[in-house]
């Protein structure tokens, strides 16, 4: 391919991706293929001779789009919401396009330079502590790694390498192996499953403990099992905390866990894998209060702010742990830039650095802060529309309710909203997914397109409770209208009664 149809194939791609977005609101959100749809379509052997990519992008559409699931449509309201924006895809390209690989600083200095910038603009966007920052004067700092995952697992392995080193200085006398054979880890049953998987690769028992009812990790229970695990001569090294869990967008409390960390020498990961970009707006800051006492702070710029998958923001107070604990020199790595940027490859697991900065760079300079800010709010709003909605029915009930997630479910037998579930899946509509929240099932409702406006939160509730219909009796219905008539507004149209409810809550 020459440069030419570059330019050809470029420009009908970029169409391509436009007409996608404006016909995706009408598209089922789930797709309609069976396993092994893809192999059917496709020749047994790579071609033998090259073909045009007028051919490709044609089998883009008769084989892949079928086999999308559309998660940027405006219904799709599973897990948590995959960021994407047309700046963001526009940096990805630019990033392809320049096809370098960021090792060390010379390797391209903009890679690096972008990076320390960048992760200085996001930190003071959250108001993060000082101390964090590449541009503070200590030894903390910021990169952008693939994955929350990874984060959790990185800091895993950093603070497993501190506690060995810390305790064979104190005791020199101690055995490393005998140190690396009890160290233990914690978090709570509502952490995410990254968070287990850190403890199965980096060899350390994760213990998940239980949250209270609320979905919080409490002092007292991080107490007790390290008061246990000591007693038993194991080492308690590291503890991820969550600020937003992903069965219910709970927020541990870091003022509570933090001090009990500190004295005890454990390592404190915050996880703000989610909720982390509401920390945009000032109003939501109080829900990371005491973060000054976390080892490291995370969140996915590729969840909730805009930036394409993936790009996840990770910051330490102290890089040297990182450094210490990955760092290995090579002849051909060597670099003569004395230490005056940070060599990213030893803060993570690969050599390789994709440009990641760029995006990020492209999202902030073009929706400004103001820009997320608002998207951050409009989302949230969103989630209370329908929650207002789901309030309405007396048929439901709402779990839980925070940031752009709603839980809810069919009063009575989990039975119900299995069934409801299972219809709602079938119709491919709008996806939404199951969780458990106090030992009942309920379902998941995130906002997570960029798309979605207030007429598909309509939507996809009038998809919900059509569904409902055909499983709660009649009799119910009339238990919804007495519902209705208590709460005094039952003249009003349906319509006019939700924007009552909804202003009120706002
Ligand atoms: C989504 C999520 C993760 C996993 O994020 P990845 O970047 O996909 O690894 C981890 N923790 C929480 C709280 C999450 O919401």
């Amino acid at each position: 391919m020459d440069v030419q149809e570059f330019r050809e194939f470029g420009k009908a791609a970029v169409d391509y991706i436009a007409d996608y977005f404006e016909t995706i609101r009408d598209r089922p959100v789930l797709s309609s293929v069976k396993p092994g749809y893809l192999g059917e379509l496709l020749p047994k052997e790579a071609p033998q001779t090259g073909e045009s990519w007028q051919d490709v992008l044609q089998d883009v559409d008769r084989i892949i789009m079928p086999g999308l699931t559309h998660w940027q449509s405006p219904r799709f309201h599973a897990y948590y919401p995959t960021a994407n924006s047309f700046p963001s895809v526009i940096g990805e390209m630019l990033s392809a396009g320049f096809g370098c690989v960021g090792l060390s600083w010379i390797a391209s200095p903009a890679y690096t330079e972008l990076e320390v910038v960048m992760m200085n603009w996001l930190g003071k966007l959250l108001n993060l502590p000082e101390e964090f920052l590449n541009c503070s004067e200590g030894p903390g700092g910021g990169i952008i790694q693939g994955s929350a995952s990874e984060v959790t697992f990185i800091g895993l392995l950093a603070a497993k390498e501190k506690k060995v080193k810390d305790l064979m200085e104190a005791n020199p006398a101690l055995k490393e192996t005998d140190i690396r054979g009890k160290l233990v880890a914690y978090s709570s049953d509502q952490s995410n499953s990254s968070v287990e998987k850190a403890g199965l690769l980096g060899s350390v028992p994760m213990k998940l403990l239980p949250a209270n009812e609320s979905g919080q990790l409490t002092a007292e229970t991080l107490l007790e099992a390290i008061r246990q695990d000591k007693e038993q001569g194991l080492i308690p090294c590291y503890l991820v905390t969550s600020l937003g869990t992903t069965p219910t967008c709970a927020f541990d409390d870091l003022l509570e866990l933090g001090p009990l960390c500190n004295r005890e020498g454990i390592w404190l990961h915050v996880d703000a894998a989610y909720a982390g970009t509401a920390f945009v707006c000032p109003e939501y800051r109080y829900l990371m209060k005491g973060v000054e006492l976390a080892d490291s702070f995370n969140f996915n710029p590729h969840k909730w702010m805009l930036v394409n998958f993936d790009c996840s923001a990770m910051w330490v107070k102290n890089a040297k742990y990182l450094v210490e604990a990955f760092n290995v020199q090579r002849i051909y790595l060597k670099d003569n830039h004395n230490g005056l940027a940070p060599e990213y490859r030893h803060w993570q697991i690969s050599l390789g650095r994709r440009f990641r900065a760029l995006k990020l760079w492209f999202v902030l300079k073009i929706y400004g802060v103001e820009g997320i800010q608002k998207h951050v709010r409009g989302q949230i709003r969103l989630a209370k529309q329908f929650e207002c909605l789901v309030l309405q029915d007396g048929r439901f009930e709402v779990c839980t309710s925070s940031m752009g997630l709603v839980t809810f479910r069919l009063k009575g037998d989990n039975d119900l909203t299995e069934r409801l579930l299972e219809k709602l899946d079938q119709r491919k509509r709008i996806f939404v997914i199951a969780g458990h929240f106090g030992g009942k099932l309920v379902i998941r409702f995130a906002i997570c397109s960029r798309l979605t406006n207030g007429d598909d939160v309509d939507l996809s509730w009038a998809e919900i409770k059509s569904q409902a219909d055909g499983i709660v009796p009649m009799a119910d219905l009339r238990e919804e209208m007495k519902v209705k008539r208590s709460i005094g507004s039952f003249e009003l149209t349906d319509t006019a009664r939700e924007k009552i409810r909804c202003e009120k809550s706002k």
